[in-house]
């Protein structure tokens, strides 16, 4: 026991990030960054913002990222939304810690799949919530009717994370109406590779005051360096998350990336080219790897999650590591026999492919 360290921070285990090598020949595929760039008028944005000799930087930007919000609400014109429906924070990973402390922490657990992103656990601890775990089924599905149990609140992303499956809209909306009294918490960092029209449950928030959703710019904008993330949900939801906020820090946004932000979420036309070729990237290196003899999970999200019934995870992702690419391997029951796979540009899956089949050959063992 340190003595100088507060005591709840001794039990606490941090969330371990998938790494960020500093080499740059590296065909990196663990963390479901964004293959191509950010939009160009993001990138104007911020330029513009830069300009004047660096004189807006001497100014502490707008605590409450107006231009950001309006943008946003602008990007979902279809569903009416305000600003007062809209959160901004530093990275969803931060809205989500300000949801936990907000709307989670009633005194009952909360519930989220077993299999999920593994950020929440961690969130749970640091904010002493007790978080209770739903088993998904044998095909790593999410069945919300196991969700009855008493809960103080439920947290589900969707497309979850790290299986890539899409839970039905109709299914959320089951969940909201179920669960009246309990926040019902959607993370929808993939939703915009879930298909050709994004199934996403913003469009239930106005008929459900207990229903927020989180999404980022880090995967579908390419923006994962920015650091912004939001929520959407009722206004009486974001006022609650609004006091923590500014509990906490008035400034999470800076003045970059405010402006990026808001260009990056105007420019539909980019998002829609980016993630559609993003989506027949998915398709056919699925397929590919099918032929190879991996199971590959239907994906909704911009990586894949496969298994090889005849080549162990660990040593296939130390294999790959090695011909210089680097995926994602989970110790954890259930999932340690998986790989995730961020879909990349089509020369890196190629160069997966080729090294998964170079594997194969120094092996002597079938891939296939
Ligand atoms: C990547 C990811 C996040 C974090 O996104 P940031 O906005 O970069 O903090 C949150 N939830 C899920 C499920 C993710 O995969």
């Amino acid at each position: 026991m340190n003595p100088f360290w507060s005591p709840s921070i001794h039990h606490l285990i941090p969330y371990i990030p998938g790494e960020q090598p500093a080499r740059v020949d590296i065909v990196k595929l663990n963390t479901n960054e964004n293959p191509y760039p950010p939009s160009p008028l993001a990138l104007a944005a911020i330029q513009e913002e830069l300009g004047s000799g660096g004189a807006r930087l001497r100014l502490y930007p707008d605590p409450d990222a107006k231009s950001l919000k309006t943008a946003i609400a602008a990007h979902f014109s279809g569903f009416g939304l305000t600003t007062g429906q809209i959160f901004v924070g530093n990275g969803s990973d931060e809205v989500l810690a300000h949801i936990f402390l907000a709307l989670l922490k009633h005194g009952l657990p909360i519930l989220i799949p077993d299999i999920t992103y593994s950020f929440y656990p961690v969130y749970c601890s640091l904010y002493g919530i007790a978080c209770a775990t739903v088993p998904l089924d044998e095909e790593f599905r999410i069945n919300i009717d196991d969700y009855r149990h008493e809960n103080g609140g439920i947290l589900l992303a969707n497309p979850n994370a790290p299986t890539g499956r899409l839970l039905p809209l109709e299914e959320i909306d089951r969940l909201a109406k179920q669960h009246p009294r309990s926040v019902i918490v959607i993370d929808e960092a993939y939703i915009d590779f879930a298909g050709e029209t994004v199934p996403t449950a913003i469009a239930l928030v106005g008929r459900h005051p207990n229903l927020l959703i989180v999404r980022t710019l880090s995967k579908s904008h390419a923006l994962a360096g920015l650091r912004i993330g939001y929520a959407v949900g009722g206004a009486e939801l974001i006022e609650a998350l609004e006091r923590v906020k500014n509990s906490f820090n008035s400034y999470p946004l800076d003045r970059l990336a405010i402006t990026g932000a808001a260009a990056a979420v105007s420019d539909a036309a980019y998002l829609e080219k980016t993630r559609r070729a993003i989506m027949k990237s998915r398709e056919t290196l699925s397929g590919r790897l099918a032929d190879l003899g991996f199971d590959v999970l239907p994906s909704a999200s911009n990586f894949i999650f496969a298994r090889h019934p005849q080549h162990d995870a660990a040593r296939l992702f130390l294999a790959l590591r090695e011909r210089g690419i680097i995926v994602r391997h989970f110790r954890q029951p259930r999932i340690d026999q998986h790989l995730r796979i961020t879909i990349g540009t089509d020369a890196q899956c190629e160069a997966l492919v080729d090294a998964l089949q170079d594997i194969n050959t120094k092996k002597q063992t079938p891939i296939a």
